[in-house]
């Protein structure tokens, strides 16, 4: 292996949706392949027909681009070592699940699933592991079968799987690149099915021959593949081949340690990107998840071209890695507060082009979709919002003229004169030459002081009336943004439509 091109490889079974430990393992794989200078490949293990989600293959690698992880190698994009789809390989694994049987590593074994069934139960009620008990293991393999009796079946057309001869009184070492070493005794092992009866293999032999054929140097998977491990080392060993290296990430839990599922939260990539979390957080989130840079870093929030630059599995954990979605949060707030202000405008105007598709504005289309109102909004909106797309969707009085108003609010700020007070101070703000946030902060203070009155009397109301809610950012600023045209239109609207409350 030394000087050999690192590969990695991210092997999903297209039954659904993309779950956050699947994207977690991706982006392992990934970032390993990439920081080795080497390349990731995707390959489809659609061998269990009867879970196949038409369409999945390709939502699958459509998110896991989406989330920055672009393979190499994929059943999308090609590659050299195709196909990467295992329903299109089957006359590979038949050919070599031939050689095992050739070489008696293999046989057919004809048992029925009742037969299968009652002797797991007989098993279990022995205080026994539940294993196949070589019924059909020939003769001439050691067991008990005549050779004429499975001629007859196969004669007969009988269906059959084809089983795996795990060797007896062997155990099986390996060594796991986050684990360390691992044993298994062989008396543990059971003698795998490899090929099913619809003539598909199972999972255990296609990956295995797949992992081989296609050069994989390295297999980084969840834990729970680990105690395949000893059965795929034994199919390396049959054929003569060289394991790849081996890392098996820990589990994901919930808040309460158990394991993470969808009744305590939503675990589908594609729920989390529906709610508006942006890529980078995401993939972020994602990587802290079993992965520290160490001790002495204080960084939390990492680009994926840092992810790449400081990823080893060294540093992946054992322990179970909870999954706490305000450090999500968090984190994409982390983006949107330090992301360039102009990368934010090209991301906030197909969000606002699209509401604009099926809301009405009131305000200039050109003024409010311009880099330079955008910018203006991301500044005064940037630590107020948690999603890229509530700058458009929270602070929507920016571009769209308040539908309501916070009926609270209007109760605890409107006084019987405040209608008025607002009516005369348009006049003031009509009147102004230059409307900028200075300029309306001390006309607003210029009015009331004479009247005795605090400039909250009228700043409160302003902003329920410019933008339909109590909070928001500075309010000159705001108005300023706003613009005098929209800023006197929906006063003169506000004085119309609130009354003040009895
Ligand atoms: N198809 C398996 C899965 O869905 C892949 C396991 C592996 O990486 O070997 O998780």
């Amino acid at each position: 292996m030394v000087g050999q091109r690192v590969r990695t490889r991210f092997a999903p079974s297209p039954t659904g949706y993309l779950h956050v430990g699947g994207l977690r393992t991706a982006l392992y794989n990934y970032l390993f392949a990439k920081k080795m200078h080497g390349d990731f490949i995707i390959r489809i293990e659609d061998t269990d027909q009867s879970r196949k989600v038409e369409g999945a293959q390709r939502d699958l690698i459509k998110t896991l681009e989406w989330a920055g992880i672009v393979a190499d190698e994929s059943p999308l994009h090609g590659g050299n070592f195709g196909p990467y789809v295992q329903s299109e390989r089957l006359d590979i694994y038949a050919g070599y699940c031939q050689q095992l049987l050739d070489d008696q590593h293999a046989y057919y074994c004809f048992a029925t699933h009742e037969e299968l069934e009652e002797n797991r139960q007989l098993q279990i009620k022995q205080g026994l592991q539940p294993k196949y008990n070589r019924k059909w293991l020939s003769e001439e393999m050691g067991g008990s079968m005549p050779p004429s009796a499975i001629r007859k079946k196969l004669d007969e057309g009988a269906p059959y799987v084809i089983r795996m001869k795990v060797p007896d009184y062997v155990s099986v070492w390996f060594e796991d690149i986050i684990r360390g070493p691992v044993e298994f005794d062989s008396a543990t092992i059971d003698d795998q099915v490899l090929m099913k009866s619809d003539g598909f293999p199972t999972y255990h032999f296609a990956s295995v021959i797949d992992d081989h054929l296609m050069e994989f140097t390295h297999i980084i998977r969840g834990e729970e593949w680990l105690s395949s491990m000893p059965k795929h080392l034994l199919l390396y060993e049959f054929f003569g081949w060289e394991p790849p290296k081996v890392a098996h990430l820990p589990l994901l839990l919930n808040a309460d340690r158990s394991k993470l599922s969808k009744r305590q939260g939503d675990v589908a990539v594609e729920d989390y990107i529906r709610k508006g979390y942006s890529s980078d957080a995401i993939i972020n989130f994602v990587a802290m998840l079993g992965w520290n840079e160490g001790e002495g870093s204080q960084q939390e929030v990492y680009s994926m071209q840092q992810l790449i630059d400081k990823f080893s599995l060294e540093r992946v954990g054992k322990a179970g890695a909870v999954f706490n979605v305000d450090k999500l949060n968090w984190l994409e707030k982390q983006y949107i507060k330090n992301r360039p202000t102009e990368q934010l405008v090209e991301v906030i105007r197909p969000i606002l082009l699209d509401e604009l598709e099926c809301k009405k504005s009131l305000m200039p289309l050109e003024i409010i979709t311009s880099d330079a109102y955008l910018a203006n909004v991301i500044e005064l909106m940037r630590e107020r919002v948690g999603f890229e797309h509530e700058f458009v969707t929270f602070a929507s009085y920016f571009f769209f003229e308040p539908d309501s108003y916070d009926e609270e609010a209007v109760k605890k700020r409107w006084m019987a004169d405040t209608n008025t007070l607002l009516r005369e101070f348009t006049d003031i703000l009509y009147s102004l030459e230059e409307f900028t946030a200075g300029n309306i902060e001390a006309n607003l203070k210029e009015f009331v002081a004479p009247k005795a009155l605090k400039a909250a009397v009228l700043i409160h109301p302003l902003r329920i009336v410019t933008s339909g809610v109590s909070f928001g950012p500075s309010l000159y600023h705001m108005l300023e943004v706003l613009g005098k045209e929209t800023v006197l239109r929906r006063i003169l609207k506000g004085i119309e439509n609130i009354d003040v409350p009895a």
